[in-house]
């Protein structure tokens, strides 16, 4: 729960410098070990007050004790309360997972790819954020999201986000969640040492007879090039209301970009060729 020193370079996969910063630095990232974590929900608290999100309403589902129930537009961190009856051996009946899930900062951002007023943009950290005074409330990064992340506000027609606290970095500080969280489930840092980290603390886990725990969006080879937010996770992600397997929504866009001018051209041939044979006539 400390500030840090702005760094100099790191190596490994390296969003800021594929955008175009000469020389960022390290790319930095949150990890989130949700086998700390207590369900306190400190980090939404602090999320808000620092970056002055609305109120939204704390409605209770009659279902559960979240009274939050899900990111949106004006919740940036959202403790996910998973309470359901327990399967154990051990004389439990009941067991209650929580994670504080955020936005994932992907590698592979699609919804930066489908911004048309460059609104979204990847700041020198790695990290992605919402410009309010850019964005015209299209909505395109809405679905293009895998993980349903972006939510357009209703009040000011804007998309929101958790932007990583990007003022705070800009000056040396850490996110205002990661400084309010009590157990340090909220870890922030260079990705690659957080990296490091949770594969010990996985090993840790495992090693003290917890099997299940295994690490979500850490790994640079999958369908997004890995997060800049990755969690240790208790249970299968799909438990947790995260995506097994998320892709990168973009992912056919240049290839869907190449048939559709292919069949331009075609076209083109077509009314080309029917107007010369019309004249010849
Ligand atoms: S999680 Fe969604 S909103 Fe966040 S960077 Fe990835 S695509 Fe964008
Ligand atoms: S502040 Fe930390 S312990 Fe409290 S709910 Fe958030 S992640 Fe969990």
């Amino acid at each position: 729960m400390s500030d840090f020193t702005l760094p100099v370079h790191h190596d490994g996969a390296d969003p800021a410098r594929d955008t175009g910063y000469v020389d960022p630095p390290p790319r930095m990232g949150f990890f989130t070990d949700t086998s700390i974590c207590i369900g306190c929900k400190a980090c939404e608290v602090a999320c808000k007050e620092w970056n002055e999100v609305p109120e939204d309403g704390l409605e209770w589902t009659g279902m559960s004790f979240d009274n939050t129930q899900g990111l949106s537009a004006d919740s940036w961190r959202h403790v996910a309360f998973i309470e359901q009856p327990a399967v154990a051996e051990d004389g439990k009946d009941f067991r209650w997972l929580m994670a504080s899930d955020v936005c994932k900062h992907c590698t592979h951002a699609a919804c930066l790819d489908v911004c048309p007023t460059g609104a979204l943009f990847r700041t020198e950290f790695g990290t992605v954020v919402v410009q309010d005074d850019v964005c015209n409330g299209c909505g395109y990064c809405v679905p293009a999201c895998p993980y349903g992340v972006v939510a357009i506000r209703e009040s000011d027609g804007g998309a929101h986000k958790c932007t990583l606290c990007y003022d705070r970095l800009e000056v040396g500080q850490e996110p205002a969640c990661a400084k309010a969280c009590p157990t340090d489930s909220i870890q922030f840092g260079e990705l690659e040492t957080l990296r490091a980290r949770a594969g010990e603390r996985v090993e840790a886990l495992h090693a003290a007879g917890v099997e299940e725990a295994q690490l979500y969006g850490h790994d640079p080879e999958d369908g997004v090039g890995g997060d800049g937010a990755f969690f240790l996770l208790l249970d299968e992600p799909e438990v947790y209301g995260l995506p097994p397997d998320p892709v990168v929504t973009t992912r056919d866009l240049a290839s869907m970009w190449r048939h559709a001018g292919a069949a331009a051209g075609a076209l083109v041939l077509v009314v080309g060729a029917s107007f010369l044979g019309g004249r010849s006539r």
